[in-house]
């Protein structure tokens, strides 16, 4: 893969006025380990927020957080917690969480990972720039207060987020559906891609018949990912074009 524009074909380049219905017009992006990194920001106040709001400690320890949603989350620790997981219980401990999660942010260990700025620039530059949503498993409070920390939630219109569904899957779904009443029109799969980086990104991406970009910046190896067979793989986003994402 070349980090350049000077590998584009100029045939392509001259169709992009008029994009073929198999170019992309949609990039969806996951939020920890291939936007930002928090310094786990996330992760303790999940913790903090659990024995803040029912007087348990200690749950984090045997959940996995990469590729997962917040609603799914909060499941597992209530089942390894013996609380009940309910509307109330749900709302009380993400009370907690959003207030535990900005003081975490505060601390400012975290930022964007290599390229991320840059490639959101290129994306927005283009011509018949596809439009940049997100498609994450925080709900979308969180999601806003995380993004906002870095200066990056404005790029994004519109996203998918935990509040659409405890399943990554149909977030993804709603995602999509939300792009094509953001664009005014009916998404194929192929005109959109996902980027992230987890197998899950991945599953989720080829459940709505996404594109699926790869970064082996947060949850998991290059060589885990690639196993995975995503459309493209990279170590982090300098390795790529916006051009090379969009086809054109
Ligand atoms: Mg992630």
């Amino acid at each position: 893969m070349t980090d350049s524009y000077g590998s584009i074909n100029p045939d392509i380049q001259q169709t992009a006025e008029h994009p073929k219905c198999d170019t992309v017009r949609l990039v969806l992006f996951d939020i920890d380990g291939t936007l930002v990194s928090t310094g786990g920001a996330g992760m303790k106040a999940f913790g903090e927020a659990f024995e803040a709001a029912f007087g348990v400690g200690d749950v984090t320890g045997k959940i996995k957080f990469a590729g997962r949603t917040d609603y799914s989350l909060f499941r597992e620790m209530c089942r390894y917690g013996g609380v009940d997981c309910n509307s109330e219980t749900r709302e009380s401990f993400f009370t907690h969480y959003l207030r535990l999660v900005d003081s975490h942010l505060k601390e400012n260990t975290g930022g964007p990972f290599p390229g991320v700025v840059r490639m959101l620039d290129d994306l927005a530059a283009m011509p018949n720039a596809p439009i940049l949503g997100l498609l994450t498993g925080n709900i979308r409070e969180g999601a806003r207060r995380k993004l906002s920390t870095y200066g990056l939630w404005d790029r994004f219109p519109f996203g998918g987020f935990s509040d659409d569904n405890e399943d990554r899957n149909l977030i993804a779904a709603a995602a999509k559906t939300k792009g094509g009443e953001y664009l005014e029109c009916s998404l194929k799969g192929p005109e959109i891609v996902v980027v992230g980086d987890t197998p899950r990104d991945i599953e989720c991406g080829r459940h709505i018949g996404a594109l699926t970009l790869a970064v082996a910046t947060g949850g998991a190896t290059l060589e885990a990912l690639q196993a995975c067979e995503p459309d493209w793989s990279v170590p982090d986003l300098t390795h790529l074009s916006a051009a090379e994402i969009c086809g054109r």
